[in-house]
């Protein structure tokens, strides 16, 4: 089939043919993205257009096929899902996450914690104007246990029991929350932090089950992810890189930096139960930690098939709003390949987040697209071409 002339005459000009500021206005306008689609999972569509209809993405479809819209075509360029930062924290107003992620190409967002007066501020997605958010509410602990130590008191709820578990659950659900956020966090020795009672973890993912939401769970010590998979939490927050196993300190990694037998089992576990790690590599190398023992899991989860998202703990350690860039870089250092990396940045965290209908390039999902010149490497993506938010061109 020949090519329609608009495709045609956009392919020559190898750039957009069309000002999107013009279409800028609302969310029903029609048009196509074209390139080569990378579509979230799975291998990428060279010669695609990804037809888009009021907000949503209508079908993927060969670029000559397309005779009924707006073609945008940049040079060699790539079309992706938006990107979705995780885990990160703070910028809770739609005006925020507009300025510092969706005006970078970080359409959604996952955010890992924040208390419970921001709620209503992250609740606040108006589609096509600023990055959609997943919200935690505060963290649940127990009493005395973390984030209290380190963080203001508002960042938590301590529960005692499991009769207060549930509860707790209960009440951020009616709030509308879309993940619960755990912790079993002893923090360093000599005097460990409490963690929960295993009755009451599994009382709180039970509950959370039950309502139809996963939980998050922060694990840095090793200590934390066994009692963490079993009381059937869904998502570990970072990559464990200490160990405080009862009194003395441990390494995590043997000397020819492969995790020790332990931590093997228990990341072989998480592979088979499909539970998904965000490793947060960015926070931990502006740390003392930075080194093998951060990177030696994730690469050897990676490799026996885990699943990894993307997200940087941003603010913390003064890493930064935007593309996580960086972040994509140590995932790639961690042994991700490209197209693995962008799988962890849209479809894999999509999923960490609870968005059923973002992160992936197929029909019917909201059209939250990026257009980058060339293969969509982390360089490309810190100066994306197009950003589409909603069908809405921010860019
Ligand atoms: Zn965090």
């Amino acid at each position: 089939m020949a090519l329609s002339r608009r495709a045609f005459l956009t392919l020559l000009a190898g750039t957009s043919l069309f000002a999107p500021s013009a279409l800028a206005a609302g969310t029903d306008e029609t048009f196509a993205l074209a390139g080569t689609v990378y579509p979230g999972r799975g291998a990428p569509l060279p010669g695609h257009a990804v037809l888009v209809r009021q907000g949503r993405i209508e079908d993927v479809v060969p670029i000559r096929e397309v005779n009924d819209r707006p073609v945008f075509a940049t040079g060699n360029g790539s079309i992706l899902p938006g990107v979705i930062n995780a885990h990160c924290h703070n910028l809770h107003t739609a005006d925020e996450r507009r300025a510092r992620w969706l005006e970078h190409g970080v359409t959604a967002i996952g955010d890992a914690a924040s208390p419970l007066k921001f709620l209503t501020a992250l609740q606040d997605s108006p589609a096509g104007q600023t990055a959609t958010a997943s919200a935690c509410g505060p963290m649940l602990c127990p009493p005395g246990g973390y984030p209290l130590p380190i963080h203001s008191p508002d960042h938590a709820l301590a529960v005692a029991s499991t009769g207060q578990g549930s509860d707790a659950v209960k009440r951020l659900a009616d709030l509308g929350v879309r993940r619960i956020k755990i912790a079993f966090e002893p923090g360093t020795l000599p005097k460990p932090w409490p963690v929960f009672d295993p009755t009451v973890a599994r009382a709180i993912c039970d509950t959370a089950h039950r309502l139809g939401l996963g939980v998050r769970c922060h694990v840095e010590d090793l200590s934390g992810l066994e009692p963490a998979l079993d009381a059937g939490v869904d998502y570990i927050e970072h990559v464990p890189y200490r160990w405080h196993d009862r009194g003395t300190i441990r390494p995590v990694i043997d000397p020819d930096n492969a995790p020790v037998p332990h931590y093997r089992k228990l990341l072989e576990r998480m592979t088979r139960d499909r539970v998904i790690m965000t490793p947060t590599l960015d926070v931990f190398t502006r740390t003392p930690w930075n080194g093998p023992s951060l990177f030696a899991p994730v690469r050897a989860f990676h490799a026996m098939g885990g699943r990894i998202a993307l997200g940087n703990d941003f603010p913390y350690r003064r890493t930064d709003a935007g593309m996580p860039v960086q972040e994509m870089k140590l995932l790639a250092k961690a042994g991700l390949d490209e197209s693995a990396v962008i799988e962890a940045a849209t479809s894999t965290a999509a999923e960490v987040c609870g968005f059923t209908n973002r992160g992936r390039i197929a029909p019917g999902m909201a059209a939250d697209l990026l257009a980058v010149r060339g293969y969509p490497t982390p360089d490309a993506l810190q100066d994306p071409v197009h950003i589409v938010k909603d069908g809405v061109f921010i860019r």
